[in-house]
């Protein structure tokens, strides 16, 4: 049996969390969730969105299952999903796009993975105004922090059977900071002859991906690129409602969907589960339960294809509950 931390967080988050608990049940996983909340939810008994009991539950079990946490926007408390990155050191978010079987899209073969730098670059918090008229943004790359993401793609692709890792910079612009990074990138390269490198400049991926996102695989890039590009991706293979993703680090995972807390249809009981499902698959594969985490792609895989008691933002006119009741039937 294996413990592992259950937020389920605020908005629909309680509502998507549910499902995977019931959905594990029908798999037969044998985990035990130790459950602690974060995010608005907690705010009013703990005086803090991020009670420490939260971190300590996540260091201890490292790894975590967690539902979307609303920031408030321009005030009230920082991003609890930023504290857990920082306070965990997971400096790597990952973000698998692939295109799902029964969901019209414009495209239908993607199959690619984001892999995000999640400690530094422009997301260091390093600001400052220095006038009325006049505000800086410091971007810090570092060998280390780069080195450490970019063995981590390479690492990913060996482990996963994938062919080939591009990095993507504007090393033709930011010669010094994004340079150190695709030299960075070219050094670790070389470690991996068996993996097919290249690279290319941020703006022109953008295009590419729009145009031919078939012909790319595994994609390693800065903090903000990244940020950018995996929206990019969720919006090629059906949106936020099926994109799963994970933010890791060397001993902890925590496993979440890329939506957010969606409080436009909270408590209707209409939120699509596929996304924190998918993010869970990724977290049997994390626990060596790959036998179950097939069997969970390909039960929702069935569903979707069938298209009976889909939500309502897949077109169907489905709940959360009968769509989990169809991908139980499929498990
Ligand atoms: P959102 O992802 O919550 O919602 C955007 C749109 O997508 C909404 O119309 C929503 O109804 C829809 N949507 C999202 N998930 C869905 C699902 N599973 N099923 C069906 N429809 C779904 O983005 P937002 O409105 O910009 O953010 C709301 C709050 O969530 C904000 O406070 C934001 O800071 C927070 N947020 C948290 C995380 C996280 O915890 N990792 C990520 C993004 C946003």
């Amino acid at each position: 049996m294996i413990t592992v931390t259950l937020i389920p967080g605020d908005g629909i988050g309680p509502e998507i969390t549910d499902v995977v608990v019931e959905v594990f049940e029908a798999l037969g996983v044998d985990v035990d969730w130790e459950v602690v909340n974060a995010g608005k939810s907690v705010m009013d008994k703990y005086g803090t969105p991020l009670p420490d009991e939260v971190i300590e539950s996540i260091k201890k079990n490292k790894v975590a299952l967690k539902g979307p946490i609303t920031t408030p926007v321009g005030s009230g408390f920082r991003s609890v999903n930023v504290a857990i990155r920082k306070k965990l050191n997971l400096y790597a978010n990952l973000r698998p796009v692939e295109s799902l079987p029964g969901l019209k899209t414009r495209y239908d073969k993607v199959n690619l993975v984001v892999v995000r730098e999640n400690t530094e670059g422009l997301y260091s918090g390093v600001e400052h105004k220095i006038s009325d008229f006049a505000a800086e943004s410091i971007k810090i790359i570092t060998r280390k922090a780069s080195e450490r993401i970019i063995e981590f793609a390479f690492s990913y692709a060996k482990k996963n059977d994938r062919q080939q890792v591009t990095a993507v910079h504007k090393a033709n612009i930011m010669k010094i900071s994004d340079g150190l990074f695709l030299d960075t990138a070219r050094k670790v390269a070389e470690k991996y002859p068996g993996i097919e490198y290249n690279e290319r400049i941020i703006d022109n991926m953008c295009m590419q991906l729009v145009q031919n996102p078939e012909d790319y695989d595994v994609l390693v890039m800065p903090n903000f690129y990244g940020d950018i590009v995996s929206d990019l991706g969720a919006g090629l293979v059906g949106g936020l409602g099926v994109t799963p993703g994970a933010n890791i680090g060397d001993e902890i995972a925590v496993f979440e969907a890329v939506h957010g807390s969606a409080p436009d249809i909270a408590g209707k009981g209409v939120a699509n589960p596929v996304a924190i499902l998918r993010s869970s698959i990724m977290l049997l594969n994390h626990i060596g339960e790959s036998e179950k985490a097939s069997k969970l792609d390909q039960a929702i895989k069935k569903t979707l294809v069938k298209g009976k008691g889909l939500t309502p933002d897949l077109g169907g006119q489905g709940t959360t509950r009968s769509f989990k009741d169809q991908i139980i039937n499929n498990i």
